[in-house]
């Protein structure tokens, strides 16, 4: 295809590097002037910017795929196989690990996104038998992971609510012999309760809408009407189509009948769980005391224990009571009915949670490259994780989603800058400096060893006495107060602002202000089951959830003296820690997601919105780091070989040295030298446009 084809139909500039005068607005306008003619992907150099256009565009197919395998980013039009490719060839041919970095707030497509990259490079292996089977288990992962850990939210119908990294491996060949992923924090309190407008889980839709008359008398869910799990249940075909999709990829996978069994089983104990009530009972020795109200009325709590394998008084007295060991001594008290209500979502949060690691797990040793398969040789890392997310009300889980976040952009702006920095000093190219807002500090206020937010609200959490969420947002001001990103009630510039309710602290985000309220933060990061509760799962003989290498091996009543788990905060920074850690030794590529509109609709660009966003991603920093330095870099290597036809001296080969080569050729074409940098190992173009006039003379040569 002719390049000046390619530059003709180009809606605005495909490269933002291009853009004449550099303003925000002409960037804002350019990505709307595309948006409205479906050319959602823009480049910044190889960053692509993807704008969701809300509605199926025919850009995706095997013919698309063809199209982009193996051209060189600037030869066609943006597009995220474009940065596919990049990232699969760069492995490929040199060996180099890559990591695929998608960001953007929750709804702008990270999910979308990362399938595509999937499928882009599924298609560029081979089709051998033994290819084909670890492909289609990789990619029928997806649904699985979505189903049960994806639900719908007031900003995204299908919003993530766990954090995901999965690395493919490769061997030499550049065929996919397996892979490794990694799950984060899953937002487990959506199991118990859900905003209104907003739903549960999808799976438990799913089983409802679409599971057949004898799988639910199975599960015991087909006299059931209402749950109250789930505020609303519309008969949605959607969901009865999902399910089939996730008994199909659960079948692909290598998941046995009989495992497939008890993971439904076990997502229906949770629901039926949902509908045990407690009421009180007139109180022994003046304590609390409850009881089950419909232990008699329904056959409800037979039903679990039947089909968790638990006898009926484990589970009962497990709910309704506390054991506590003291020296060696135990002593039990009943429970009140709001404390046993506790207990029983305590209990099926908890389940849930674990049985979504060991789905991952599961997964993981289906797609894990074996000892005999041991080709294992570069890896592409896809990162697709929950995108920053402000609510009306925001707690616990929006605070560690957002740190995520911080840590993300964090990556994007050192690395963009680094690497660009060291790169012209390697070369021995001048260097400008472009200032850009460092989040690093954020990031200090919320995860500093000593005095960050994680720490006091561990050290909280630890701290023997009367420990509330009151004293741990007392604690937050004192120490935090007078950081420049934290707000709170108590601080003298912020006194009298209402807005500020008085159980929260404040945060100034990169990407926006948001409001924590801190209720629940304590019971959260604590993360502990109490002993009764993981000893009678611990008990049940259900195959996944009891005996010790069940899903709480913890609660063998013959252990005694068990290690504190890690509270939450602890194990979620350490998490983070090691993901960093793995990105930074990988080749970054990005894809940087903007939201257009809150209203999930096509054709709406809301320009205030997708400003802020590509305000606080640092976009026109990264446009103008770009135009300062040089667009495009091509060893001298390479670029003989792609453009050796241009000059009688280096056509059919070039013997000399390769720089000395590139110059004849640049010389031939009398391009602007003003336009090009020799530096020591690449030649640096300044404007993608010089590379457009090399691809035309190309052509025609
Ligand atoms: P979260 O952080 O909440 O998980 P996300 O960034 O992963 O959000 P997605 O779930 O990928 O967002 O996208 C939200 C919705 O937008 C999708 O369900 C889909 O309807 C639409 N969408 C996103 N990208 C595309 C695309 N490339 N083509 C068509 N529709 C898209
Ligand atoms: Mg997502």
């Amino acid at each position: 295809m002719a390049v000046r084809s390619m530059l003709d139909e180009m809606v605005g500039v495909g490269d933002a590097v291009l853009l004449e005068p550099l303003s925000e607005d002409n960037f804002l306008d350019n990505l709307q002037k595309r948006f409205q003619h479906d050319e959602i992907y823009t480049y910044i150099g190889n960053v692509v910017v993807s704008t969701n256009p809300y509605k199926t565009l025919p850009i995706y197919d095997a013919e698309m795929i063809e199209k982009y395998r193996g051209r060189n980013l600037y030869e066609l039009p943006p597009h995220i196989y474009a940065v596919s490719d990049l990232a699969y060839r760069s492995m490929k041919n040199y060996g180099r690990d890559q990591c695929i970095m998608i960001t953007g707030e929750s709804g702008s497509g990270k999910t979308e996104a990362s399938k595509l990259v999937m499928k882009y490079v599924a298609a560029m292996s081979s089709r051998s038998t033994e290819v084909e089977t670890i492909k289609q288990q990789l990619l029928q992962s997806n649904p699985v992971l979505e189903a049960f850990g994806n639900a719908r939210t007031n900003r995204n119908d299908n919003s993530s609510r766990f954090g995901k990294y999965m690395d493919i491996e490769f061997d030499f060949k550049g065929d996919p012999v397996g892979g490794l992923i990694t799950n984060y924090l899953l937002e487990k309190s959506r199991v118990v309760r859900h905003g209104e407008g907003e739903r549960n889980f999808h799976i438990f839709y799913q089983i409802l809408c679409g599971a057949s008359p004898t799988m639910l008398k199975k599960l015991k869910l087909e006299n059931v009407e209402n749950f109250s799990y789930i505020k609303q249940l519309d008969a949605n075909p959607e969901d009865a189509k999902s399910f089939n999709e996730v008994l199909n990829a659960f079948d692909i996978i290598g998941f046995s009948r009989s495992e497939v069994d008890n993971v439904l089983m076990l997502v229906a104990a949770v629901l039926k769980l949902g509908n045990i009530r407690f009421k009180a009972i007139s109180a022994k020795n003046g304590m609390d005391n409850c009881t089950i109200t419909n232990m008699e009325e329904h056959p409800e709590v037979a039903d679990i224990c039947e089909m968790l394998s638990i006898k009926p008084h484990n589970l009962t007295s497990a709910l309704t009571e506390r054991t506590m060991t003291a020296r060696k001594e135990s002593v039990t008290c009943t429970l009140s009915a709001n404390e046993a209500s506790y207990n029983r979502d305590a209990l099926c949060k908890e389940i849930y949670d674990r049985l979504f690691t060991w789905l991952v797990n599961r997964i993981n040793s289906s797609i894990k490259v074996t000892t005999q398969t041991n080709k294992k040789c570069k890896v592409m890392g896809v990162l697709d994780i929950y995108g920053f997310e402000v609510f009306e009300q925001n707690g616990f889980e929006q605070f560690m989603i957002n740190y995520c976040n911080e840590k993300l952009q964090q990556i994007f702006v050192e690395l963009t800058l680094r690497e660009e920095q060291e790169e012209y000093v390697k070369e021995g190219i001048e260097w400008l400096h472009i200032d850009y807002f460092n989040n690093a500090i954020i990031c200090q206020l919320i995860e500093s060893p000593r005095s960050g937010i994680l720490s006091m609200l561990d050290e909280e959490c630890l701290r023997p006495g009367d420990v509330t969420d009151a004293t741990l947002l007392t604690k937050l001001e004192t120490v935090c107060g007078k950081h420049e990103h934290f707000e709170s009630r108590r601080d003298t510039r912020f006194l009298g602002d209402k807005t500020l309710p008085h159980n929260a602290f404040r945060i100034q985000h990169y990407a926006g202000k948001v409001t924590y309220v801190v209720e629940n933060f304590i019971d959260k990061n604590n993360n502990s089951l109490f002993r009764n509760l993981s000893t009678a799962a611990f008990l049940s003989l259900h195959p996944l959830l009891g005996g010790a290498k069940g899903l709480f091996p913890e609660g063998d009543p013959l252990t005694t003296m068990l290690k504190r788990p890690p509270t939450s905060a602890t194990q979620f920074k350490a998490s983070m820690t090691a993901l960093m850690k793995n990105l930074l030794m990988k080749n970054p590529n990005y894809i940087r997601c903007i939201k257009p509109n809150e209203v999930k609709r096509s054709s709406v660009f809301s320009s205030d919105l997708v400003r802020h966003q590509v305000r606080y991603l640092g976009l026109m920093e990264n446009v103008r780091v770009r135009r300062a330095g040089y667009a495009f870099r091509q060893k001298y290597e390479d670029c003989i070989t792609r453009y050796k036809m241009l000059s009688t001296k280096t056509w059919p080969s070039w013997h000399g040295p390769p720089k000395e080569g590139v110059k004849q050729i640049l010389l031939k074409t009398k391009i602007d030298p003003e336009q090009y940098e020799y530096g020591k190992s690449k030649i640096f173009i300044r404007n993608p446009r010089t590379l457009f006039k090399l691809e035309e003379y190309r052509n025609a040569a």
